[in-house]
């Protein structure tokens, strides 16, 4: 067998034998560079898939390899420039399709057009955000549940497992796979209605329905969605009359075989004041326990997200990340962008003394910071007055600044949406939501806006 057919037919069967990410993530960019003196050399895009490959999938390959009457004495994985080109570049170019990706765009999603120029779909993705897919979802111990019940529904909604209710921690991943389901389910099938809602929009678009009286607007919106995907059900507590409603939307949806998909970070059980009734119905589907990725998962979350921001860490870093932020990737995402900016801002390569010194400097931060001083923080930092950042304006040098700040006021004190609106002096919270989103977004790919963000936390802690 030729040996660029060999390694083809190793990776088919490992394709088969392993999930989507996960071969995505450590298999789609090797080749088979040569085999001589009985030692196959493998190609792979950087250190971490060379680690990776070593440690935990040399047998296997090993054994498929011998399935093809091949029987090298050893594997060598060398780190190949061209495929970390090639993969970079892969990922930059699917990641700047996507609209939303550009510093100055402040389109809300519903608005934008798909990635892949279909017209007729955009207008049906409707509060999704198109950054959240499989393909980036790192799959792996604690989250592959959850991502295989997500993938079951993505390929045939409405019909198994419904509803879906995965609960588990904050920033573990629940929203990311969630609103992929739902980007999933339009790119199959383009014109499908997704709506994908947070509970404390669904409860604020709901008392304004009342108050506004615009039920009918809304009971229809919802009821006339093919997927109804809501984010955050433990927000419901307590709202009687939400729930009602929320309780009908759930029977006529199912009745209709719509997938309903259910976040919460808690088992319904668990959830205060949850109608007995709404309870039973979420037990008529699957519910899913997520748990925080392990260590594993976290390293390859990290080493992705680095290579996004088109930087390649060296292992002892990524691991050094992976071990301190245990329990939330959210943060895990937060310490590696302070991480870049300061390395960027100082011109130094990254390693486990400046990872180590920044995490313990972020441990001695104070908790008691209030929106107040945060905004006043942002505020001195751009030189934009208070009452200009809390004001109507709309100029772009107030924009910007005002919209760090809503994500800072996310990021740091974890308000809710439609608090971090008011203390902004916005009636619309769906501005806070896009606000964070696009800052969350820019600290992807502009190195000005990490290094103002860790400037402006350098300061608010200092
Ligand atoms: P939750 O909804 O559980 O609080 P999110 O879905 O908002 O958490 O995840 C927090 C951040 O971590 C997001 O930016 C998300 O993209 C990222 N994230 C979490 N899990 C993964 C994963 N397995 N692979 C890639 N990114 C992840
Ligand atoms: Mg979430």
């Amino acid at each position: 067998m030729q040996d660029d057919h060999l390694w083809q037919a190793v990776l088919g069967e490992i394709e088969l034998s392993i999930s989507r990410g996960n071969y995505v993530t450590w298999f789609k960019n090797t080749r088979l560079l040569r085999f001589k003196d009985n030692v196959l050399t493998i190609g792979v895009p950087n250190v971490f898939v060379k680690q990776q490959l070593e440690r935990k999938y040399n047998d296997i390959i090993m054994e498929l390899l011998a399935k093809n009457r091949t029987t090298p004495d050893k594997i060598e994985y060398k780190i190949h420039t061209d495929l970390s080109k090639n993969s970079a570049n892969q990922e930059e170019e699917s990641i700047s399709l996507n609209p939303s990706s550009s510093p100055s765009s402040v389109a809300t999603h519903a608005q934008m057009p798909m990635s892949n120029g279909n017209s007729l779909s955009h207008s049906y993705r409707l509060g999704l955000n198109e950054r959240y897919t499989f393909d980036n979802f790192i799959v792996g111990g604690g989250n592959e549940l959850a991502y295989a019940a997500c993938q079951a529904i993505a390929a045939n909604p409405g019909t198994k497992y419904n509803p879906l209710f995965i609960y588990g921690g904050v920033g573990i991943g629940k929203t990311h796979l969630i609103q992929a389901v739902g980007n999933a389910i339009i790119a199959n099938k383009p014109g499908t209605r997704v709506v994908y809602v947070s509970t404390e929009q669904f409860v604020q678009e709901f008392i304004d329905a009342v108050r506004y009286k615009k039920n009918t607007d809304f009971a229809g919106y919802y009821r006339n969605a093919d997927v109804l995907i809501i984010d955050d059900m433990q927000f419901i507590a307590g709202k009687d009359k939400t729930q009602e409603e929320f309780f009908h939307t759930f029977n006529a949806l199912h009745q209709a075989n719509k997938q309903v998909i259910i976040s919460s970070d808690k088992p319904p059980k668990d959830i205060p004041t949850l109608e007995e009734r709404l309870r039973s119905r979420f037990a008529w589907g699957m519910s899913i326990d997520m748990q925080n990725p392990d260590f594993e998962t976290r390293c390859a979350i990290v080493q992705s997200k680095a290579e996004m921001k088109g930087m390649v860490l060296p292992p002892d870093v990524v691991e050094y990340l992976a071990n301190h932020i245990q329990t939330n990737i959210r943060e895990l995402e937060g310490a590696l962008n302070q991480l870049i900016a300061f390395c960027e801002m100082r011109g130094l390569e990254p390693d486990a003394n400046i990872v180590s010194s920044l995490l313990s400097a972020n441990k001695s931060r104070p908790k008691h910071l209030s929106a107040r001083q945060v905004i006043e923080r942002i505020s001195k930092h751009f030189q934009v007055p208070m009452d200009d950042l809390l004001g109507p304006k709309r100029d772009k040098d107030i924009v910007v600044p005002r919209q760090v700040a809503m994500y800072m006021l996310r990021s740091e004190l974890h308000l809710s949406f439609p608090k971090i609106a008011r203390e902004l002096g916005r009636k619309d919270h769906t501005t806070a939501i896009h606000s964070v989103e696009k800052i969350e977004q820019e600290l992807t790919f502009d190195a000005i806006m990490r290094q103002h963000i860790s400037e402006i936390k350098e300061r608010l802690y200092a």
